[in-house]
Parts: C-alpha cells; sequence; structure tokens
C-alpha cells in the first residue's frame, strides 16, 4: 500500500534532492537526484548565456539539422522512451508511445520552421532607407515544466527556443525528473556544451530560474502560473504561461449519443483525467437521462490497471496526493448533494494510485467541483435548456483552455467559436488533442502570453529589432 512503512522508506527523500517513484508501484524508485539550488541554477544560466552567443551566430540551416539529428535519435529509442514515461508518470503505454511519436515530429517540424522567414522589411517613409523588423532570440529561456506530458511539454517549448538561436535552461517537474534526464541526455550528444541543460527542484529552483533568464515559458497549474508570471513581470521579462482548464464539451440533441459519449469517456477519464484539455464538465442539451446511461456504459467500457499493459486507457494518478486529492472531491461533492452515477471508489489494482473513473450529476453549475480543476478521472454531468444556457454554463468559469462540442448542425457549429470564451474549440472532437502545427494555448485563468506551437511559437521565441538603415550620410 502506498503509505506503507517499507515504501515510505524507499521513496524518504531530503530536502535537496529529487526522487521519482512509479505511480503504480510506489516502491519502485525511479530516480533520485539532487536539487540544484539559487547558486547552481545561476550557473548553469551562465554558462548558456556563453554558449547562446555562438548557438545564434551559427546558421539557421545548422541549428535545423542539429534538431533533426535530435529527432532521429529520439526515434531511435522510441521505445526505451515510452516504457520510461510510463513507468515515471504512469501514461497509458499506448499514449505513451504517441507522446514519444509526437516529439519526434515537434523536433523536425521546428528543425524546418528554422528556415521561415525571420523578419520583414517595410517601405521606409524617405523612400531610401531599407527598413527592416527582424526577429532575434530572445537570449536564455527558462522552461518550467509539468510532470503529465514529460517528453512533449518540453520538446515543444525547447525545439523552438533552439531552432530561433536561444539556449535553454529546464527545470522539469520534480515529478518526472527522469525523462528529463533522457531528453537531456540525447540533446547533449547533438549540440555543444551549456546551450540546454536541466536543473532539477521545486518552487525553490523555479523560482530561482525566472530570476536569472531572458524569458520564461511555463506550463503547469493556474495558482503557479500567476505566481511565475507575476516573478517574470517584477524581472521586467517576459512570461508565457499555459495553465489548467475546466473544460466543457457540449452534447446538442441532434449529435450522434454513442459516438459522442465514446468522444467523451475517453477525453474525460484517459491517462486518469490528467491532462489540462480533459473533459470535467459534460453539458448536455436534451435527453439528459438518456446520455447519461450511454456515457456511464462508454466509462464503464475504459480498461483500467497496468498502464504498461496495451488497450489500457486509465491507469493511476501521479501520486498518494493526488489519489487523496480526487477521492475527497469526489466525497465532499456527494457532501453537497452531489450523486455518483458510476465509479466513485479508490481503485483496487493493487498498491498504485488508482481512483475509479467516476461520473457525478446533481451539482449546480458553480459548485466547487464544477469551477476548479481536480485533475484526475472525474466529470461531471449538467443539464441545459437550450444552446445558449449550454453555452454559459461551458463559459461560467475562470478557466478558458477549451470546449468541446458535439453536433450534426455544422453551421450552428461554425457560429459557435466566436461565443465560447476559450483558446481551442473541438467539433464533433474529442477536447483532449490538436495538431502539433496549430498554435495552442488557452485565455482567461488558462493561459498568459503569446500561444506555443506551429507557427505561434516564433512570436515568443524572439524578439523584433527595427532596424533603419539609411545612406551614408
Ligand atoms: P505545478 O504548477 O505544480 O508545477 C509545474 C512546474 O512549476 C513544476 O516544474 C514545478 O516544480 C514548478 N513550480 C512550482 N512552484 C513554482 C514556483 N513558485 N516558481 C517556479 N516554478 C514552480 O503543475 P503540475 O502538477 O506539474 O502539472 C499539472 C498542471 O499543469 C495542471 O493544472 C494542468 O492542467 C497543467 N497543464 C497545463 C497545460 C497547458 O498547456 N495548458 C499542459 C499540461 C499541464
Amino acid at each position: 500500500m502506498i503509505h506503507d512503512v517499507a515504501t515510505e522508506a524507499a521513496t524518504m527523500q531530503r530536502e535537496d534532492e529529487v526522487v521519482s517513484t512509479s505511480p503504480q508501484r510506489p516502491d519502485d524508485v525511479v530516480l533520485r537526484v539532487d536539487a540544484a539550488s539559487p547558486q547552481q541554477v545561476g550557473r548553469a544560466v551562465d554558462a548558456a548565456r556563453v554558449a547562446q552567443r555562438e548557438w545564434a551566430s551559427l546558421p539557421a540551416a545548422q541549428r535545423g539539422a542539429v534538431l533533426q539529428r535530435v529527432a532521429l535519435a529520439l526515434a531511435a529509442q522510441s521505445e526505451t522512451a515510452a516504457v520510461l514515461v510510463v513507468r515515471e508518470v504512469g501514461k497509458p503505454i499506448d499514449e505513451a508511445r504517441a507522446e514519444v511519436a509526437r516529439a519526434v515530429a515537434i523536433l523536425d517540424y521546428f528543425a524546418q520552421q528554422a528556415l521561415d522567414p525571420d523578419g520583414e522589411t517595410l517601405p521606409s517613409s524617405d523612400g531610401r532607407s531599407l527598413l527592416m523588423a527582424r526577429r532575434l532570440p530572445r537570449g536564455v529561456v527558462g522552461l518550467i515544466a509539468p510532470w503529465n506530458f514529460p517528453l512533449a511539454i518540453p520538446t515543444w517549448k525547447l525545439a523552438p527556443a533552439l531552432a530561433f538561436g536561444n539556449a535553454v535552461v529546464l527545470k522539469p517537474s520534480p515529478l518526472s525528473p527522469a525523462c528529463a534526464e533522457f531528453l537531456g541526455g540525447l540533446l547533449a550528444a547533438h549540440l555543444p556544451h551549456g546551450v540546454f541543460s536541466v536543473v532539477h527542484g521545486g518552487a525553490t529552483a523555479g523560482e530561482a530560474l525566472v530570476g536569472s533568464v531572458d524569458a520564461v515559458s511555463f506550463t503547469g497549474s493556474g495558482a503557479t502560473g500567476r505566481r511565475v508570471a507575476a516573478l517574470g513581470f517584477e524581472a521586467g521579462i517576459p512570461v508565457q504561461a499555459e495553465m489548467g482548464g475546466q473544460n466543457a464539451a457540449i452534447v446538442l440533441p441532434d449529435a450522434g449519443v454513442e459516438a459522442a459519449a465514446r468522444s467523451i469517456a475517453g477525453a474525460a477519464m484517459g491517462y486518469a483525467g490528467q491532462k489540462c484539455t480533459a473533459t470535467s464538465r459534460v453539458v448536455v442539451v436534451g435527453d439528459v437521462a438518456g446520455f447519461t446511461d450511454a456515457l456511464c456504459a462508454a466509462v464503464e467500457a475504459l480498461r483500467v490497471g497496468d498502464p504498461a499493459e496495451p488497450g489500457v486507457a486509465v491507469g493511476p494518478v501521479i501520486s498518494g496526493a493526488a489519489h487523496e486529492a480526487v477521492v475527497s472531491a469526489v466525497s465532499a461533492a456527494r457532501g453537497r448533494g452531489g450523486r455518483v452515477v458510476c465509479g466513485g471508489a479508490a481503485g483496487d489494482d493493487g498498491p498504485g494510485h488508482f481512483v475509479a473513473p467516476t461520473l457525478l450529476d446533481g451539482l449546480p453549475a458553480s459548485d466547487d467541483l464544477n469551477q476548479r480543476e481536480v485533475f484526475g478521472p472525474l466529470a461531471t454531468l449538467l443539464p441545459a435548456s437550450t444552446i445558449d444556457a449550454a453555452v454559459e454554463i461551458a463559459n461560467g468559469v475562470a478557466q478558458g483552455l477549451v470546449t468541446s462540442v458535439y453536433t450534426a448542425d455544422l453551421a450552428l457549429a461554425l457560429s459557435l467559436p466566436a461565443r465560447l470564451h476559450c483558446g481551442l474549440v473541438r467539433i464533433n472532437a474529442p477536447s483532449t488533442g490538436v495538431d502539433l502545427h496549430a498554435p495552442f494555448g488557452g485565455e482567461r485563468g488558462s493561459g498568459i502570453g503569446p500561444r506555443e506551437q506551429g507557427k505561434a511559437a516564433r512570436d515568443f521565441y524572439t524578439t523584433l529589432r527595427t532596424v533603419t538603415v539609411a545612406p551614408p550620410l
């Protein structure tokens, strides 16, 4: 069991170290590594600053070629990487393989993006001067990452950062240090010394990083993101913060019931609901009882168990603390009148941090469970009398990451993005996932700063320098 003495002894850690354990077998210590002191973070940034000048002076095609070689190296070790992701964060193997493939594709994509236009020329007012706006690297970029996509998220930050000539210091989550070390090893084999490094630790190392770099890209929870943004503002550096969601799926009366239910069940419960884009609220217009039955059947059809087994959709949650947070959120919601329509129990799949996928109804849209992100295999059902009421419920949270809509009426569907206050709208598609070459990010409480991924990434990882070259006087 997670709280027994043997497990605690195996995973005991000093304050200056990071220890990751496997969520499905908590006595399996994946990596024990020293946390970086603020001074060590400062030294990593200093080394990056020196290395960045030479890296930025390379032709863009050479930087792209390095990323291409890293992509090939990762592809060659893709199964090793996927198995490590399963072991360290409990991601089901099918999704872990997809995450590695995505990281390879991201590296390939930004290897090409390095060759995209790096600015524009403008007509000058005197008609004789050359007026240009040039995209130049920011310098040393600090990346602060969560544990839930331990390869893909660092990669979708580091690939554009490096492609456009920055040096990078990554501070991964203390829950996924081994995945970061794996990535760091691949990069170190291909990059000049100092251009990319990893510093481990929690808030202390993270805050030291924010205080010493030229820009910070953060992904994680809302509370931490707002703290990082405030620190970055104080330090006078650009900050990009991608944070949590409280995402709705709206089911309209003309939607295909079984297919919509399967799609929503996967989006809500896959990877134990631990995606920022997971569906947490299912807003049903029309036959609520009929859809509830279909959704329960789809949730119960998902395989829960050892994430190393192909076909398993729901593994454990990341930690004992996460397990406790999910179980207590369900029990508190029951106390407020919530009804568990399926699941609701702590899992009994061995010693890991398993929770049964759980659906609740009977809670108002304003209820705590419908307002905050719990980050577990939990979703609520909410009836709405009209489409307008459904949109109001979907928008009625502080977050604004993604909303799904299931309907056969494409004209209606196309009118909804303008009314939904979120960064991503997915019609007849699960809330989870979007193509890697499309801009990704949230609005309101879910995102601060420019979007990540796709061509939008250049906005954050470069600065614009306006240059006027007049003829010699
Ligand atoms: P978290 O906020 O606990 O930690 C994120 C990172 O911030 C970690 O590396 C952590 O060590 C670091 N950190 C903690 N305190 C800090 C501080 N004071 N200063 C600087 N760094 C600090 O988040 P988590 O539990 O690792 O990840 C889960 C959260 O991430 C969820 O809320 C999820 O929705 C969100 N998420 C968002 C996206 C997105 O793109 N919008 C993607 C994945 C995950």
